[in-house]
């Protein structure tokens, strides 16, 4: 993911999102005010919308195994990258589900997120990567194809909420089998546990569901995605 801090709504070098309490600890912005600003606009984001219906992003969900927001490179020492959205943990070749109504923007796998879709619905953007299967070119346009999992996925296609789109693979820069789940509100990013919580928290699932407990990354070298 580029390095772009100025577009960061919301960084914490350690970001632990536990139950319902948010704890957002800003160590890189030059301006306070303005991250707290920005951090409260996108919480006003998340909290705007209904959740109702949106489906969680995959199945057979084991783990939430690096936050968004600042940590530490892989190379370590005392390099900090930003990682612009949330990695989950499941098996290779769990479904992957679309998170909300909208229009494939953009479908790939040439770059560290692997093979990717990119879907915007509204102001939202919502990214899948790493997932199975690669980009294929047909009567000029494009589209993800991923044919042992039954997935054919094309540029500018609708897609309902909840509706398997891919399956958790291992393309592109990643160590492990997990997705990394991207978010965007007029193009800036968000921290999608803060609209996994509202989500949990509108469609009242158990408590015990619904605590999202968010730690460092256990796997250092998967970095940037
Ligand atoms: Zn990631």
């Amino acid at each position: 993911m580029a390095q772009r801090p100025k577009k960061v709504l919301l960084s914490g070098a350690t970001l632990l999102v536990l139950g319902l309490s948010v704890v957002g600890i800003s160590t890189f912005g030059s301006n306070v005010e303005t991250v707290t600003a920005r951090e409260v606009q996108q919480r006003t984001a998340a909290r705007n919308n209904g959740w109702l219906a949106a489906s969680f992003p995959v199945e057979n969900f084991q783990a939430y195994t690096s936050p968004f927001g600042y940590r530490r490179s892989a190379t370590g020492g005392a390099n900090w990258e930003f990682h612009g959205g949330l990695d989950i943990a499941a098996p290779q070749g769990s479904y992957i589900r679309n998170w909300w109504v909208g229009t494939v923007v953009k479908v790939g796998d040439r770059t560290a997120c692997g093979t990717h879709i990119v879907i915007k619905s509204g102001e939202w953007e919502h990214t899948y990567c790493h997932m199975e299967g690669h980009v294929e070119t047909a009567y000029g346009r494009r589209y993800l194809i991923d044919r042992a999992g039954g997935i054919q996925i094309w540029e500018g296609q609708v897609i309902p909420t909840g509706v398997r789109i891919g399956r958790v693979g291992m393309t592109g820069r990643t160590t492990g089998p997990h997705l990394h789940w991207g978010l965007k509100y007029a193009k800036n990013y968000v921290d999608p546990a803060l609209v996994l919580r509202e989500m949990f928290t509108q469609q009242q699932i158990a408590s015990r569901e619904s605590r999202i407990v968010i730690q460092e990354s256990k796997n250092q070298r998967d970095s940037g995605y």
